[in-house]
């Protein structure tokens, strides 16, 4: 299975062009899509869902065209949006319940035995009786994600779940989407280098509503090998390396900005000067200098 995305594109009524002849091609698994807060990735990931159209393009999951066969992409899709709105004080039993009607599920056998499953599965069985609007942010998103998994959904479209979670949830958050099979595709937007780096083996970067680079997030950083130089300096030193070179990312170590440059020197000099040593790439490097310049070539 797999789905091919080719040549989508939407522009809102006013006038904002949200996706850019967008093509992808998206494999079983894990797949990040990585871009800051406007980059598209809502809109991209509400037009999977069958949730907006797009003005043209295509999406195929295997035979099964998104756009057009919505109800039939619909009995195999999991959506967890960026706003997962609740009732107030509705349990998580009931709640859960009430989504897995409205999936189709009438049996009532059925729906007790799936309900127990599914809050088991993303552990929050114990709390099944609280109501969800109590629940924590990561609970509320862990059990977003057992109501995107009714029905053995094939397609897993989660749009942004890990903004505002502590590092705690986001740890068991990403554990749980991590046993998701992997016989699923699975699509994960975040403006987090993070979520991508420890969750996908795929991913793709957006930027300004078009695609910038599609692969590997390890191939992207070994592409960079070489090219990253950094330096401690003081802050008041910032704008004139800013000027002086190319800094794709500034963060602060032990209240020093510690900036990275891109550079590529000629491989006899060791150093693109002023005291630059080489830094091990990672994928922040590769989300900022991507979108500062394309310099990744696009796929
Ligand atoms: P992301 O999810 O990456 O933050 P979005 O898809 O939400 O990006 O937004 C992409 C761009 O489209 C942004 O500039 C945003 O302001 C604009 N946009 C999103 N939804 C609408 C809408 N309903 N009407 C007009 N502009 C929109």
């Amino acid at each position: 299975m797999q789905l091919i995305i080719q040549h989508l594109s939407k522009t809102y009524p006013n006038g904002v062009k949200a996706l850019d002849d967008v093509s992808l091609t998206i494999p079983m698994g894990m797949y990040g899509l990585l871009g800051q807060n406007g980059a598209g990735k809502s809109t991209l990931m509400r037009t999977l869902a069958t949730l907006q159209d797009a003005d043209t393009g295509t999406a195929m999951l295997d035979d099964l065209d998104i756009l057009n066969q919505k109800e039939a992409v619909r009995r195999v899709l999991g959506y967890l949006p960026q706003e997962f709105g609740v009732y107030p004080k509705v349990s998580a039993t009931d709640l859960l319940d009430h989504f897995i009607v409205l999936k189709g599920i009438t049996n009532g056998r059925e729906r007790k035995e799936l309900v127990e499953a599914l809050l088991h599965r993303v552990n929050l069985y114990e709390h099944r009786k609280k109501a969800v609007s109590s629940y924590s942010g990561g609970m509320k998103q862990r059990f977003g994600i057992a109501q995107a998994l009714i029905g053995n959904p094939k397609l897993i479209i989660v749009d942004e779940p890990t903004a505002g979670l502590d590092p705690g949830e986001r740890n068991r958050f990403y554990n749980l989407l991590s046993e998701i099979g992997e016989n699923v595709i699975v699509i994960l937007s975040t403006h987090i280098v993070q979520d991508v780096m420890e969750l996908c083996n795929n991913m793709a970067i957006i930027h300004q509503g078009r695609v910038l680079y599609s692969g590997s997030p390890m191939a992207s950083v070994v592409e960079l090998k070489g090219k990253i130089w950094e330096k401690s300096i003081s802050k008041s030193d910032l704008l004139a390396y800013q000027q002086r070179y190319n800094v794709i990312s500034s963060k602060l170590v032990a209240g020093k900005p510690l900036v990275h440059i891109f550079s590529e020197v000629d491989p006899s000099m060791d150093s693109p000067g002023d005291g630059f040593v080489s830094a091990q790439p990672d994928l922040e490097d590769v989300f900022f200098s991507t979108i500062q310049g394309d310099r990744l070539p696009a796929r």
